[in-house]
């Protein structure tokens, strides 16, 4: 054989960098949004009896019937909508991109925010426009109106609250948005647990949205579960491209097990809200530090040399994320995920010292 990757692989793929996962091995990890906690025990101790039930020699439901009735039960999923499950909901953004990337089509998202949803347009040949945020993050609603007119997408992302922001845009904008759009409007709702605001209960009003979440930030990360919900004719599309077994049997009993038994994942992400809101307080009170209000489970702060105070958190085992350099407003910002109150104070103590 004498081609190379670069006679055979597409030109944007070779232009391609990897989404990159930091080695984090013995460290504090507060880079990616995951709830720090454990299961309760006693949940624990359901899914060692689950796991040991599990036929591993047999393909899963294909369907994932069981999963999707207890995720319609307590998720509040209407009933008259479908319903497609991703491993991941990065992998729901594939498939909604797959589907809708005729030649010439457009993605359309805010910037900053997910980087998936540039990478993955890219992955499937779609053209992608981001639209800047203002400054301070929030939303340039008039110059996203007038590119939405100009650019006509097929769909437009919007993660509610964004990341790495952790703001949540307002819920007029967004209405106002959805009814403005050409095409789809999928809500991202990755971070709801922690804001407590959702379109789920409004998709009757609109056939052109789309609200997708996960169970990664609710402490399921492991699992890799993501949903999203809409109108059953673009569903029922969209479940075409789904491969038939993405979803395996441990995340499919797992996770229906865990959420039949309800509140302790809620209460976990309360705690989380509670010491986001500490955290706020103490960075908000460190001279030199600029942090941003967030309803996710994670804070943004700018300090005075992002990529310093990154390395000598490094240094002390703090792994937090580093965005100087990803978009000209994130200049010497930090993203930080909320860990347990011990892991918290350790991250303040050690950026204090680095300040
Ligand atoms: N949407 C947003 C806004 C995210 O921040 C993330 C993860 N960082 C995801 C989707 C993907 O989550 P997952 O694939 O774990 O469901």
């Amino acid at each position: 054989m004498s081609a190379s990757p670069q006679d055979l692989v597409r030109p944007e793929i070779m232009a391609l960098s990897g989404y990159h996962v930091p080695p984090a091995a013995g460290m504090i990890k507060l880079d990616a949004m995951e709830n720090p906690y454990h299961l309760p025990e006693a949940l624990r101790d359901v899914v060692a009896e689950v796991a040991y039930g599990v036929s591993l020699n047999r393909y899963p439901d294909a369907s994932a019937a069981k999963l999707k009735s207890t995720l319609r039960e307590t998720m509040q999923i209407p009933e008259a909508c479908g319903l497609v499950l991703g491993n991941g909901s990065d992998e729901l953004i594939q498939i909604v991109t797959m589907a809708l990337a005729k030649p010439g089509a457009t993605i359309l998202s805010i910037e900053p925010s997910f980087v998936m949803y540039r990478m993955i347009a890219t992955f499937c040949g779609a053209r992608y426009v981001g639209v800047p945020l203002r400054e301070d993050f929030s939303l340039d609603f008039g110059a996203l109106l007038t590119a939405v007119e100009r650019e006509n997408p097929a769909v437009i992302f919007i993660a509610y609250p964004n990341n790495p922001s952790g703001n949540l845009f307002a819920a007029e904008d967004i209405e106002a948005l959805i009814k403005a759009a050409p095409g789809l409007v999928v809500i991202d709702e990755a971070y709801t647990p922690f804001a407590g605001k959702s379109f789920m209960p409004r998709l009757a009003e609109f056939k052109n949205l789309i609200v997708m979440r996960t169970l990664s930030k609710l402490g399921l990360a492991a699992l890799r579960l993501g949903y999203m919900v809409g109108a059953k004719e673009w569903m029922d599309e969209f479940e075409k491209l789904r491969l038939p077994y993405n979803i395996n049997s441990l995340t499919q009993e797992i996770a229906a097990r865990v959420l039949e038994s309800g509140a302790a994942l809620q209460a976990q992400a309360e705690t989380i809200v509670a010491e986001r809101t500490r955290v706020y307080h103490e960075l908000a009170g460190m001279q030199g530090v600029k942090v941003f209000r967030s309803q996710a489970n994670f804070l943004l702060l700018r300090v005075p040399d992002a990529p310093m105070a990154f390395n000598g958190l490094k240094a002390r085992q703090i792994l937090v994320k580093n965005l100087h350099g990803a978009h000209p407003i994130l200049d010497n910002c930090l993203r930080v995920t909320i860990g347990t109150p011990a892991e918290n104070d350790a991250f303040l103590n050690v950026l204090s010292e680095l300040l």
